[in-house]
């Protein structure tokens, strides 16, 4: 049942082949069996089996609709109303949500069932999953290696079928570096697609939440489920959501594709270029015309990105004070006490760097040299990307620099694990979606592809990863041992 695709588990439930309630016992069955993976954070059995059950009936009426039934997880940094949310921090290991994120209401409505939560880098801070409180997820495809992060638990869950698919949250690469590791499709949507509401914020300008999935086709139906305005975000957009599976058998001749000088230079792995031009011949074959563009500014995106996160995550942390939320130090003799070792205690090294980098980028004397400079670099970058898109279509290149790394090689190197998202920052800082697609394997490790559009153009973008897999099935590859 695991390998089944949403469509096809959809059709299963509505025929009668299992009922919601054996899917979800099936899918509770293998998150123990691979419990070593460390890819869920709380597994919510309870729940799981009362939505199964509820599905069941909802589906025997008529009513369901494409979700209903179907067992997902959710990145811990979603809140989930009475259920542990840890965004994977000690400081809110005790916390237990007293809302549903809109992402997560939208779930429930749908009568998916929640088979649990999922582990990620501490506040999203991270590229390996390795600053999780909760400990490093292992990548099903090498278990000596990291699954990428911070979604890092969606995307090894995913891979090894411990959910049939689940969310995740990209501020500079986290849903499409996950997915490149794992071997599965990622998309992050344009910014305001998805609501923030109840997301966790690290990065206000820059999250946003998007499907982890195993195909285009089952990243349609979930984006379906999560996109839409929402009046309790003010940074969503109210723009009318398109049917995402309509348009996936869309031809791409004519289609313009633009690769960008600086994505291909000498400095990318030799084996991830020729995989990557392999992956682009695909798509000259259905009839795409390929072109080279350039966009001068995106060398400026780790340093850009570097200043703005960390200055918003500052802002954004601040509210864990050992006062209203989470972790509270014993004993504190003073206010000032209660603040220093509660932050102290309740954060781990990663947050507090990126915290201490923020508030020195917005400090009197600093702000102008750093904050303000960086906001005209994301404005050019901004302007990098609109140019090209007057050109092409589409840009494409990679995901990331090399295949997952080992668990330890990068994590005391701070600068060496930021390079990681040399490819995908940049268009959390334009705002734009991308998605990232499996298109082959370096040493029997999954390479993504990444395909960034226009603004809301997501409809597009899953039709183009659908087409390309539709001739290829590296999107099919299961991880030995989890078949
Ligand atoms: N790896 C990047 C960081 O550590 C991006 C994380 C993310 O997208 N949440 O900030």
């Amino acid at each position: 049942m695991h390998t089944k695709s949403l469509t096809e588990l959809a059709q299963g439930l509505r025929s009668g082949e299992f009922s919601s309630v054996e899917l979800t016992q099936h899918f509770l069955k293998r998150i123990k069996q691979y419990h070593d993976l460390n890819t869920y954070i709380t597994v919510t059995e309870e729940i799981a089996l009362q939505n199964a059950i509820a599905a069941d009936a909802r589906l025997a009426s008529g009513q369901g609709a494409a979700l209903t039934g179907i067992p997902m997880a959710q990145k811990d940094i979603f809140c989930t109303l009475d259920i542990k949310t840890s965004c994977g921090s000690k400081m809110l290991d005790n916390f237990i949500a007293p809302y549903n994120a809109t992402v997560v209401e939208k779930f429930n409505q749908a009568g998916a069932v929640l088979l649990g939560k999922l582990n990620m880098d501490e506040f999203a801070m991270g590229s390996s999953n390795e600053t999780s409180y909760y400990g490093a997820v292992k990548n099903p495809w090498n278990i000596n290696t990291v699954p990428g992060g911070s979604s890092g638990g969606s995307g090894a869950a995913v891979a090894s079928r411990l959910a049939s698919c689940a969310t995740g949250t990209d501020t500079g690469g986290s849903i499409r570096q996950p997915a490149a590791h794992c071997g599965i499709t990622g998309l992050k949507p344009t910014y305001g697609r998805v609501s923030r509401y109840g997301m966790i914020a690290y990065a206000s300008s820059l999250d946003q939440g998007g499907p982890m999935a195993r195909s285009a086709e089952d990243a349609a139906i979930l984006l379906q489920t999560m996109a839409g305005f929402d009046p309790k975000d003010s940074t969503s957009v109210d723009l009318s959501v398109p049917d995402y599976s309509a348009g996936l058998n869309n031809s791409l001749a004519g289609l313009k594709i633009g690769l960008p000088k600086e994505f291909f230079s000498t400095d990318l792995n030799s084996d991830m270029a020729a995989t990557l031009k392999t992956a682009i011949n695909e798509y000259r074959k259905l009839g795409a015309e390929i072109k080279e563009v350039s966009m001068p500014n995106l060398k400026l995106a780790i340093p850009a990105y570097y200043v703005i996160a960390p200055a918003e995550c500052s802002a954004n942390l601040s509210r864990f004070d050992g006062v209203r939320f989470g972790y509270r130090c014993e004993n504190p003799v003073d206010l000032t006490d209660l603040y220093t070792r509660s932050r102290g205690e309740g954060f781990g090294k990663e947050v507090k760097r990126r915290i201490l980098m923020g508030t020195y980028a917005l400090s009197t004397g600093y702000y102008d040299a750093y904050y303000v400079k960086a906001q005209k670099i994301r404005r050019l970058i901004s302007d990098d990307f609109k140019n090209a898109l007057t050109e092409v279509d589409v840009i494409m290149g990679p995901v990331t620099p090399t295949p997952a790394f080992g668990i330890g090689e990068k994590i005391a190197d701070p600068i060496e694990m930021y390079l990681s998202d040399i490819y995908t920052i940049a268009i959390n800082l334009a705002g734009l979606p991308a998605l990232s697609i499996p298109a082959g394997f370096i040493n029997d490790l999954p390479v993504g592809l990444q395909i960034i559009g226009n603004y809301f153009t997501e409809d597009r973008l899953l039709n183009i990863a659908h087409q390309y897999q539709q001739v290829t099935d590296w999107h099919q590859h299961t991880p030995k041992g989890f078949e």
